[in-house]
């Protein structure tokens, strides 16, 4: 049942990149998991899906623990910084840096682990009052400034969209998180690489695709809708 609609979101994908003239290969579907239980993830790990997205410290570092170890955990959720612990060396990327505080204790902990950690800066595009992320207006200050950590290294931007009822509403907002990378790549901080733009979810993320989007977190798309209950 889960193979049918992971096979629908692949052709949907396949099909927006092909509309937009992109490879297939320059788009890492990230299979959001988070509520869902690992009987359900191994189902889609068996579709040959091997990145999953988690918003939860705890939950992702108890789902690695019972799952092959050649899954690609992305941490996707806001973190807290006594949360970081859980996550650094077992996040393969954490899409959810939004401040100076969070990135000074994912290095130390990096530091500490003597790992390197791959992050995205998360940018509050829509600038909703409601959202984690910086604004546009601080994204290349707050780069600049974070740059300089040891054991973290930049790769790119992640935004979450708007909740909108046309997909296509959102293209706006995919755009300017793309031109913004765009401008602060021009700059060349050193350890700062911007070749990851994590945009688009189940509602969206064909049209995230056509404006560039790097990866593309689908949940509902995927595994059905959540129960918070
Ligand atoms: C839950 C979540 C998603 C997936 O949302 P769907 O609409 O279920 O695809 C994507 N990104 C983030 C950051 C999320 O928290």
């Amino acid at each position: 049942m889960l193979r049918e609609n992971f096979d629908e979101v692949e052709d949907k994908i396949s099909q927006a990149c092909i509309r937009s003239g992109r490879e297939r290969s320059e788009v890492t579907l990230i299979a959001v998991s988070k509520t869902k239980p690992v009987d359900m993830l191994r189902e889609i790990y068996d579709c040959g899906q091997r990145d999953f997205g988690e918003n939860k410290p705890q939950e992702m570092r108890d789902k690695t623990a019972l799952l092959p170890s050649d899954i690609r955990w992305h941490m996707i959720g806001h973190l807290q910084r006594n949360k970081v612990k859980y996550v650094v060396d077992k996040a393969c990327l954490i899409h959810s840096v939004d401040s100076v505080r969070l990135a000074r204790a994912i290095s130390d902990e990096a530091v500490k682990k003597q790992c390197q950690v791959p992050i995205l800066i998360e940018v509050n595009v829509a600038g909703e009052e409601s959202k984690f992320g910086v604004s546009v207006e601080n994204t290349y200050s707050l780069i600049n400034e974070i740059s300089a950590y040891p054991n973290i290294h930049i790769e790119g931007l992640m935004t979450i969209a708007p909740f909108v009822e046309e997909p296509e509403d959102n293209r706006p907002v995919f755009r300017k998180l793309r031109q913004l990378g765009v401008d602060i790549k021009a700059k060349n901080i050193n350890n700062v690489n911007m070749c990851i733009y994590s945009m688009g979810m189940t509602n969206d993320y064909e049209v995230a695709i056509e404006e560039g989007a790097t990866m593309v977190r689908v949940g509902t798309g995927i595994f059905g809708a959540r129960n918070y209950t």
